[in-house]
């Protein structure tokens, strides 16, 4: 049996957000973060990565824990949604610090009442000894993934580097200028759609935006976020929406997702007045399908409405051959897996079709 071993590396353990960002200024891109280390080590021992640095968050205790807070957006007025209601002066949704755990989170009061669809999500991530040690910032921070990236050196060597990790060429798509590898996380396609907002901080300061926007679709550099900057917290304003998250894999525990789906609607008098379908591991960042969103707002989510958005869910996936179930089969789940979002969303039961 082949013993995967970590290569050398300097720890740094601050116990203040300024002294991880003073950290990360400090060293540079010779440095990465390490939450829960549930992907990082699995890199460091493929040999994908080989940080000088690490700098440590697990003792940073003002990044852990859940709150009830206010948008932190500077503008949120203007961003507010056309079913939200008014502002009474009150904490209109929560805050979630980055190296707050997997497991604190599935079993926090205010997520399972205001966001059953986060608890089930995160029951959905890994295994429980995993969520024991992961954490939303690493969730929601994880690298892409690819059936040709995520392997031991030893099995890279004999099937070639793609340009990923040292080579030139993309192993999925050989003619291809870009890496294609997924945004395999459960948490982004789920906060995506729940309009989450992310607040980052560095020594220079700190931005926030909505999470979406930390994300574009390259598979080699997925996050919009600057190699110096902390994801510190990320806000879930409580729209009073129904929602619902299935997850595609092969085995239904452990497996990283081959398709996420995650849905979020708000019905008032019967018609759909806001809609997020949001698709996950078909693409290096969550897939927002604004089409998909068109065909449910503005009327009744009835049959139809359904399968046009499920339609143009199916319209707008591309997958990959990158994951561990067929590029085919996994966009002809698209449509299906939509639907069934949508419906159990809505209260509606299973179609029989
Ligand atoms: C066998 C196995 C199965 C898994 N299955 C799943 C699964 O089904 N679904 C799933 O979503 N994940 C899965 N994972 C991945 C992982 O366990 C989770 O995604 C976990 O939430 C990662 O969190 P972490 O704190 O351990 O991240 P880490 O490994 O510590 O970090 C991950 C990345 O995020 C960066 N990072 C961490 N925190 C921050 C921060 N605050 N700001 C900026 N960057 C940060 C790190 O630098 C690193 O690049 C699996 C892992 C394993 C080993
Ligand atoms: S999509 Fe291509 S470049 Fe990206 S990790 Fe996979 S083989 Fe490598």
């Amino acid at each position: 049996m082949t013993v995967l071993r970590l290569p050398p590396f300097d720890l740094i353990a601050p116990r203040t957000v300024a002294e991880a960002a003073d950290a990360l200024a400090h060293h540079g891109p010779s440095a990465r973060l390490i939450a829960g280390g549930t992907d990082v080590l699995p890199n460091l021992k493929r040999g994908l990565a080989a940080p000088d640095v690490l700098v440590s968050l697990a003792g940073v205790e003002s990044l852990r824990g859940i709150r009830p807070a206010a948008d932190p957006r500077p503008s949120a007025n203007g961003l507010r949604g056309p079913t939200r209601p008014p502002s009474t002066g009150a904490p209109e949704g929560i805050t979630i610090g980055a190296a707050t755990r997997l497991n604190r989170l599935m079993a926090d009061p205010a997520v399972c009442q205001s966001f059953p669809v986060i608890r089930e999500a995160v029951s959905q991530i890994a295994t429980p000894t995993l969520r024991r040690m992961g954490t939303v910032g690493g969730n929601l921070c994880l690298d892409t993934r690819c059936t040709y990236y995520n392997r031991p050196a030893l099995w890279r060597e004999g099937a070639g580097d793609c340009m990923k990790h040292e080579g030139d060429v993309c192993r999925v798509a050989p003619g291809g200028e870009r890496c294609w590898a997924t945004l395999s996380a459960d948490l982004p396609p789920v906060l995506v759609a729940l309009d989450a907002v992310v607040r980052l901080t560095s020594a220079r300061g700190d931005r926030v935006l909505a999470l979406g926007d930390l994300y574009r679709d390259d598979g080699l550099t997925h996050l919009t976020l600057a190699p110096d900057e902390i994801l510190a917290e990320v806000w879930v304003p409580v729209w009073g929406s129904r929602a619902a998250f299935l997850k595609l894999r092969p085995r239904c525990a452990v497996d990283f997702a081959s398709l996420g789906v995650a849905v979020a609607v708000d019905v008032a008098d019967g018609i759909c007045r806001r809609a997020r379908i949001v698709l996950g591991a078909v693409a290096s960042h969550p897939l927002r399908v604004p089409a998909a969103e068109a065909a449910l707002c503005d009327r009744a989510p009835d049959a139809t409405a359904i399968r046009a958005a499920a339609d143009a869910a199916y319209d707008a996936a591309r997958p990959m051959d990158n994951a561990d179930q067929p590029p085919a089969y996994r966009r002809q789940m698209v449509r299906v897996m939509v639907a069934r979002a949508l419906r159990a969303a809505l209260g509606q039961p299973p179609s029989t079709r």
